[in-house]
């Protein structure tokens, strides 16, 4: 059982054991549980990568890395963490073209790529370390009860028979992913839109050095991302050190994957098409992964005393890389929200006060959904005189002195 001023937390990916992490960060204990067995690592075990060109990748807002810096974590992600320095942005078959670039912005850089592998690992260490964290694993929730003055669990491990536990806290942050199962288990709805279209997501090697520059190109198929990555080190490749390793994000209409997935000469063939040679020559690739691209928001992020959090609360397009910033910006405000209340000697599960985090976050929120479906919509809209449009803007956005460093805030997360 645990004591009144605790928090649980359903759903253990990036998100949950962040979201545990800066709750310890402020000193609040809280109960982790995930319904997937976590593997056995170790601490000196940093040898644990992944192969070369095998690996899917996160790009790290400003704020991302600001939060992880504040939580003492930085330190240990930033080994594997590679800069962007520049974006580039153009359309396959137009004109215009867009380029920011940190000096001009005076940022330190606009953001940090990580494969999701060390990321994952990282974060799940620091939780295993931290002594105000409890992960349960292995843990298949069934029921969650609301009462006036807490919230009540009810779970059985997946590999055992033993008989249901409950759990009691304050408070429950469902972070358990798209297809949550706290959302229904409170009657909390979705509202989905089917892109009708699919991510193929791999690492591929090109002949000229990325230069600590991220590609986001429009083709008429679907948008194409190209970002920076560091170079794994320890087996034996010297091509390894130069930097011509790139983490690809190439959005097709769904049905056409699997060509891409299959047939790496044909997957590398067309993403020159798309490209000409502004990254250089893409020599190589790794094994892809698809994920079909559905938009699903909960209807409500609150309900009593539990939080729709993550993935659970707003799963978006990847277009602009923007998904997991919002989720660590919706985590660390809860966060200093509930740290305001301990510090008071209030309740933390208060809902008048999670209604005023739900209602702080709904600006950027509303701002960051209608920014990826702009830009989706926007970039693969095939009438002539839209797209002439689009190249007007670029040319506007790349010349125009005062959108750029708007644009760019946006993008490091730093403005909501
Ligand atoms: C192709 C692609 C590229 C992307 N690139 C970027 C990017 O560059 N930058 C960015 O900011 N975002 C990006 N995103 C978005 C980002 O991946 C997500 O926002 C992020 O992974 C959400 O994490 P989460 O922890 O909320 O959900 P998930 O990663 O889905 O984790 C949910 C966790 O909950 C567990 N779980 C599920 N059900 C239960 C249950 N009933 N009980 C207990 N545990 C449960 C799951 O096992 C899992 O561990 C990308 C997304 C895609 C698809």
């Amino acid at each position: 059982m645990l004591s009144e001023q605790q928090v649980l937390i359903v759903g253990g990916g990036h998100v949950g054991l962040s979201f545990a992490l800066l709750l310890a960060h402020h000193g609040i204990a809280s109960t982790l549980l995930e319904k997937n067995s976590y593997p056995t690592i170790s601490p000196n075990d940093d040898q644990t990568r992944s192969h070369y060109l095998d690996s899917r990748n996160t790009a790290l807002s400003r704020r991302t890395v600001q939060i992880y810096e504040e939580i003492g974590l930085w330190s240990e992600l930033q080994s594997h963490a590679c800069r962007i320095d520049a974006v580039q942005i153009s359309e396959q078959g137009s004109f215009g073209r867009a380029q920011l670039n940190k000096e001009d912005e005076q940022v330190e850089s606009f953001g940090q790529v990580m494969e999701n592998a060390w990321l994952g690992r990282k974060l799940l260490l620091a939780a295993q370390e931290e002594s105000l964290i409890t992960i349960i694993d292995n843990a298949n929730v069934t029921a969650v009860e609301q009462q006036k003055a807490g919230v009540t669990l009810r779970f059985n491990y997946y590999d055992t028979d033993e008989h249901e536990q409950e759990l009691q806290a304050s408070l429950l942050v469902a972070c358990d992913g798209r297809d949550s199962t706290i959302r229904p288990l409170l009657n909390i709805g979705t509202t989905t839109y089917d892109y009708k279209q699919t991510a193929i997501v791999g690492v591929v090697q090109t002949d000229k050095p990325h230069e600590h520059v991220a590609i986001e190109r429009f083709s008429p198929a679907g948008p194409l991302a190209v970002l920076p990555l560091t170079d794994p080190e320890g087996d034996g490749n010297d091509d390894y050190q130069k930097g011509y390793r790139r983490s690809v994000v190439w959005v097709c209409p769904t049905g056409e994957e699997t060509q891409y997935l299959e047939d790496d000469a044909h997957f590398l063939q067309t993403l020159q098409k798309a490209f000409g040679q502004r990254a250089g020559t893409f020599v190589a690739a790794g094994r892809r992964g698809a994920y079909p691209l559905t938009r699903v928001l909960a209807k409500q992020q609150v309900d009593g005393r539990c939080v729709i959090m993550g993935n659970a609360a707003h799963t978006l397009h990847p277009v602009a890389g923007q998904g997991f910033n919002l989720c660590m910006r919706d985590a660390h405000v809860l966060a200093q929200m509930i740290s305001a209340q301990v510090l008071k000697g209030a309740d933390i599960g208060d809902p008048t006060l999670l209604k005023r985090y739900e209602k702080s976050r709904q600006t950027d929120q509303k701002r960051v959904i209608r920014f990826c479906d702009a830009v989706v919509h926007g970039f693969t809209h095939p009438n002539p005189a839209i797209k002439l449009a689009r190249n007007v803007a670029l040319i506007a956005f790349d010349k125009l002195p005062n959108i750029k460093p708007l644009i760019a805030n946006y993008a490091m997360g730093l403005k909501s």
